[in-house]
């Protein structure tokens, strides 16, 4: 027998953290969890380490790095703040990297996982979204493999496997459409967290749960599609379909259409990234078309969710447009929860800071880290002036 795939999980008590974390413990003889990481929920953080016994863990910071250890013990090495995650991200004894960080803050650890030649199983759209072109190229120069997480470009994954990328005609990325998709506009001005956070098909954490909701998810999802796979923004295509069953598709030269469906839990695309190309039996939930009935598509209604033509645009634009779309949308989202911007200015934020911006290409971390840090500081700065 192999001896199991070792997982560093860089996020470890987030949504996506804890959904590996149950896979993980569904095939102990598969794989085992070497490196874990939280960020402030120390208290699930010290739950996982009892469960799972990892090598090491990161935490964010030298108080909470100070409180862990003297409740773990010995045997256990902690490692913090973003160093600690470099340094999991690269270690030897490390076949696979579970990026779910949430944000920018994923960009740097991936590619160190990339540069070091790991298996990535990458979770965190924000990376490619903002070093797209960075992550590719280092993909392309070494040994790494990017395999994705997010369960669209999980289900165009599976239905490319033994097909020649050259015959993909178009991606039909599916969009659940959010808890406001038969919500008319005029009243987005006074729609609230509580409202914004209670997503129809999706248990999610709150950043991805609101990108959701405005349909920026979507965006950045596009965004993700075309690095990963290498197809033009024209080719790229959203269709609302809010039974969240078939995942997303794909449209090949001679007409015919692979779909890939499956009930919305999380743990079927992290089971597919961290066993692939195997494809381990469970026991998971079935689709019973006694229940299901019916799979409904239609168009999204882009004047109504601004964010996604505004995703489409930053992709058009190039260069470092997305790495500013994708900084003014984490400020906004965080403003949007500490009710400090109106969910219909979430879009109107992210505009100004496109329109202000003058493309380039970013050829290392340090200036998407520059463009990335400009955007946050002008964005807080314009709404602040708004704001008085
Ligand atoms: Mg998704």
């Amino acid at each position: 027998m192999t001896s199991p795939r070792t997982i560093a999980i860089l996020g470890s008590t987030g949504s996506i953290g804890r959904s590996a974390l149950e896979v993980i413990a569904g095939f102990p003889d598969r794989f085992r969890a070497v490196y874990l990481s939280a960020n402030r929920n120390i208290d699930l953080l010290r739950d996982q380490i009892n469960r799972f016994r990892p090598k090491g863990v990161v935490v964010s910071d030298p108080e909470r790095a100070a409180a862990l250890r003297s409740s773990v013990g010995h045997g256990v090495e902690i490692m913090c703040g973003a160093e600690g995650l470099l340094e999991a991200a690269g270690r030897d004894d490390v076949d696979v990297v579970l990026s779910s960080l949430v944000g920018f803050a994923g960009l740097k650890p991936t590619l160190r996982a990339v540069e070091a030649g790991k298996v990535v199983a990458l979770a965190n759209k924000e990376t490619l979204v903002v070093g797209g072109e960075l992550i590719m190229k280092s993909v392309r120069a070494g040994r790494a493999r990017l395999l994705p997480v997010d369960s669209e470009h999980s289900a165009i994954f599976q239905c490319l496997q033994g097909e020649d990328p050259r015959t993909i005609e178009r991606l039909v990325l599916t969009a659940s459409g959010g808890p406001f998709l038969k919500v008319g506009k005029e009243k987005f001005p006074g729609i609230t967290v509580a409202e914004a956070l209670n997503h129809p098909t999706w248990r999610m954490g709150n950043k991805i749960t609101i990108d959701s909701a405005t349909l920026m998810n979507k965006g950045l999802e596009v965004i993700e599609a075309f690095w990963l796979f290498g197809v033009p923004p024209e080719k790229i295509q959203v269709v609302i379909h809010p039974q969240s069953i078939v995942h997303s598709m794909v449209e090949f030269v001679d007409g015919s259409m692979k779909a890939q469906l499956g009930i919305p839990d999380m743990k079927l695309p992290i089971l597919y990234a961290l066993a692939y190309p195997e494809r381990p039996a469970t026991a998971s939930r079935r689709i019973d078309f006694e229940t299901l009935r019916e799979l409904t598509f239609y168009p999204p209604d882009t004047e109504k969710f601004e964010c996604l033509p505004l995703a489409f645009r930053a992709l058009q634009m190039g260069g470092t447009a997305p790495a500013v779309l994708n900084a003014a949308n984490e400020v906004a989202v965080q403003m949007f929860l500490d009710g400090e911007l109106s969910f219909s200015a979430i879009p109107f934020v992210i505009r100004d800071a496109l329109n202000a911006h003058t493309p380039m290409h970013a050829f290392t971390l340090a200036d998407l880290e520059r463009i990335d840090g400009d955007t946050r500081e002008r964005t807080r700065r314009v709404q602040a002036t708004l704001l008085t």
